[in-house]
């Protein structure tokens, strides 16, 4: 019989508990013995195991955050730390293990792929930074977190006939602020993909206060710059008033979306079947409507791609 291990790693994002909840029931369905393990590789290192029941998963698909908790660790990345976890999972009998998170977990679930364990990827990162794949666990939540606050700021930013700039996560992707910028109709989206020019970004903000414009609600991605400085510098060229707002971490948090639970499930039973096939180093994900998997080396040299059509469409709307 199979013991399936679980784990969350790298940033933490909005439906890890749906996948974790989805993991362990699919695989306790299937008759294997799950484990839990805390803290990402850290946890894995230092033998933080917990086994796992129907009931330790219960009352979670709702809740933000990740009930196994989430680590970064420098020594997994030596290979002796990964010498060490391997150690472990021989130790708890554990012969499968399933990593949620982002690109650097994935990495490190490639890394103990080569060394005979057999791996499974859940992409759980709300900056889907991740080519292979439409969608990531938590993406859905973070945007709609923005999009909430973008509501918000342009109240205020049209009453006081201000400039917004708000900066959203992402790292070097400009997911959140294209779709977030999209759907609450910013008229500026600033991205690491695309560049921009400030001096005409400015010119443009005045241009639109000589029309009327009441407000300019930009959405900056954090891989091109920091809120501040940008509203300092149209301040300055403009005279127009112009605030900052960096979101920060809440965008972590909160309760998973419709979306995000979905696909969480859907990948963790996913993960669970792959297993039972006996297909590892590999990784799941979502194009168009179809869960699909790949091997965890293709996947992770998948090139990055940028929905140039989408952010066309922004532009002409904003
Ligand atoms: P995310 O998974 O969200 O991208 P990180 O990049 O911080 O988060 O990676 C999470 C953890 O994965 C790291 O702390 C490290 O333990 C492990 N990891 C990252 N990159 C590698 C690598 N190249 N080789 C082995 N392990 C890695």
């Amino acid at each position: 019989m199979k013991t399936i291990a679980v784990l969350t790693s790298g940033g933490d994002a909005p439906g890890m508990n749906a996948a974790i909840r989805a993991v362990v029931r699919t695989a306790l369905d299937k008759k294997f013995t799950v484990m839990g393990i805390e803290r990402g590789y850290s946890g894995l290192i230092n033998g933080e195991m917990i086994p796992m029941e129907r009931r330790s998963v219960a009352d979670i698909i709702q809740r933000g955050g990740t009930i196994l908790k989430t680590a970064r660790s420098e020594e997994f990345k030596t290979e002796n730390g990964r010498k060490k976890a391997v150690q472990m999972l021989g130790k708890f009998g554990i012969d499968s293990l399933v990593v949620i998170g982002g690109d650097g977990s994935f990495r490190g679930a490639q890394e103990l792929s080569r060394m005979s364990i057999a791996t499974v990827g859940i992409p759980g990162t709300i900056d889907n930074d991740l080519p292979y794949t439409d969608f990531t666990i938590g993406f859905d939540t973070a945007v709609n977190t923005v999009l909430d606050a973008i509501n918000k700021l342009r109240d205020t930013s049209t009453s006081h006939e201000r400039v917004s700039v708000v900066e959203v996560m992402g790292r070097n992707c400009g997911d959140i602020a294209l779709y977030s910028g999209l759907a609450g109709g910013a008229e500026n989206i600033i991205l690491p993909e695309k560049g921009y020019d400030q001096d005409k970004l400015c010119k443009n903000i005045l241009e639109e206060k000589i029309k009327g414009k009441l407000h300019n609600l930009i959405v900056l991605a954090e891989g091109i710059g920091g809120a501040e400085a940008l509203a300092k510098k149209i301040q300055e060229v403009t005279g127009i008033e112009a605030r900052a707002t960096k979101l920060g971490h809440i965008q972590r948090g909160g309760s998973p979306s419709c979306m995000d639970r979905i696909l969480a499930s859907r990948f963790g039973y996913r993960a669970v079947e792959l297993l039972e096939e006996g297909k590892t180093s590999r990784v799941v994900g979502i194009k168009g409507a179809k869960i699909i998997d790949l091997d965890i080396d293709e996947a992770l040299s998948v090139p990055r791609y940028f929905d140039d059509k989408l952010y066309k469409i922004a532009n002409a709307l904003a």
